[in-house]
């Protein structure tokens, strides 16, 4: 399994005794690596303004990137170029990426109401990786997967490569929260065969590889790919105005490893993001995030959960805020208040694997929550599993230890055991054999 892991989204420059993961490949100088030439080579008014924005957004400015896929869709190309079809799309995605899911959702309504009959397979595959990633982004999870998988499907069909890596990074990163490792690392790998072919463009690429290895074998496991984020401008301004869970994620990671140059180096990028792109609450939230990590401030971890537009991020902060709490007696009640909501949070988007750690953290308090799902989360779960209850029978169907399934949801061994005797009465089961079957079975049964 490790040999999944070991190479290195191309341009992630590892350096001096960090560098355990052998492979270097030059970051791609340009965002339009996987397109074919002649698609973005058109030289009307609306390709230029197309490429610029791409440009900008590449080398870490989303403001600039936003102006000029705003001006690239008013001007209107009069000349059919496909290229030019995939501006408005492009404009989508960079609205995403900013947490302006509103406006993001306009546009996407109004761009399906003009889809036409003679689209190419290449501008329905984009409206659907697209549309799915916004989706995602809002914490509509299913419907945003369900597209994603389709554009997906359809891109891999016309060898769309450019559009690979944004839904790969969608799909692997929805399985990582919902403890779905197995799923999680076919996308990674996918991923890591996009970056050997030389067609790896984004940053959210390594990112989403790194939480995948710190997942699966611990912190140290990543250590290579954070130091290699961490030190290349190019790739860590780009992350961080791509997700915005990434810059938290960063100091975070860094500081589990001991090396507090990453996670301050991680902080103060964020920051700069930040002051370069006043009015985007979005960045601004994940730089006081990371500081408040860094500074053990809660007053700002408490303002960057206020602020995210994201609920997911909202959640991480507050489990973040919480945890600062939960050092100091006298906030017992609060502290508990706000893991409550956290662990609210993350089950109303899906996430199982981060609700299973907050209701753990919540344990240590003394409160006992079975990780359900809310009513906003559309479906039921099958045999009325609880979320852990869930992931533990996923992860122990896919040949997980009780050890294995601990490490992933951050429960005992014993726990899982408990979870697990759960899982086989209201499954009417005796063994992990039968439940692989009958796990299998439902699957195929619900086309998943
Ligand atoms: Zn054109």
């Amino acid at each position: 399994m490790s040999s999944l892991l070991t190479s290195v989204p191309a341009g992630v420059e590892i350096p001096g005794d960090r560098n355990r993961y052998a492979a270097r490949a030059p970051f791609p100088q340009n965002p339009f690596v996987g397109f074919r030439d002649e698609l973005v080579s058109p030289s009307c008014a609306t390709a230029r303004l197309f490429r610029r924005s791409a440009l900008w957004w590449y080398g870490g400015r989303l403001d600039a990137g936003l102006h000029y896929a705003t001006e690239a869709v008013d001007v209107e190309c009069e000349e059919g170029h496909e290229f030019c079809r995939l501006a408005p799309y492009w404009r989508v995605a960079l609205l995403t990426k900013s947490r302006d899911l509103d406006a993001g959702w306009r546009v996407v309504n109004a761009l399906d109401g003009r889809r036409e009959e003679s689209d190419s397979p290449l501008v329905t595959a984009t409206s659907l990786v697209i549309r799915g990633e916004l989706l995602f982004a809002m914490g509509c999870v299913d419907d945003g997967l369900a597209d994603v998988t389709e554009g997906l499907r359809i891109a891999e069909q016309c060898e769309a490569r450019s559009l690979l890596p944004t839904g790969y990074v969608v799909m692997a990163l929805a399985a990582l929260r919902r403890a779905d490792m197995r799923t999680c690392l076919t996308y990674v790998d996918k991923l890591t065969g996009e970056a050997l072919l030389g067609y790896f463009g984004q940053a959210a690429g390594a990112w989403v590889t790194a939480q995948a290895a710190e997942a699966r074998g611990g912190v140290d496991r990543a250590s290579g790919l954070i130091a290699g984020i961490v030190t290349s401008h190019l790739v860590l301004r780009q992350l961080l105005v791509s997700e915005p869970a990434a810059a938290s994620w960063l100091v975070r990671a860094s500081r589990k490893l001991g090396a507090d140059d990453l996670a301050e180096a991680a902080a103060a990028a964020a920051s700069a993001a930040s002051a370069a792109h006043p009015g985007f609450d979005v960045i601004r939230a994940a730089a006081l995030h990371s500081a408040g990590l860094l500074e053990e401030d809660s007053g700002k971890l408490l303002e960057a959960a206020n602020l995210y537009p994201d609920r997911w991020c909202g959640a991480s902060a507050r489990e973040d805020l919480a945890g600062l709490l939960a050092k100091r007696r006298s906030e017992r009640s609060n502290t508990i208040r706000i893991f409550e909501a956290a662990l609210v949070a993350y089950t109303a988007v899906g996430a199982a694997r981060d609700a299973s750690r907050v209701a753990n953290k919540l344990r240590d308090f003394g409160v006992r929550r079975g990780v359900s799902r809310t009513v906003e989360c559309a479906g039921e779960l099958p045999h009325g599993l609880t979320n852990t209850e869930f992931a533990v029978a996923e992860l122990v169907s896919q040949g997980h230890t009780n050890n294995e399934v601990g490490r992933q949801l951050f429960i005992s061994r014993h726990t899982v055991a408990f979870h697990l005797k759960k899982v086989y009465q209201k499954m009417s089961l005796t063994s992990r054999v039968e439940l692989a079957a009958s796990w299998k079975a439902m699957q195929l049964r619900h086309g998943s």
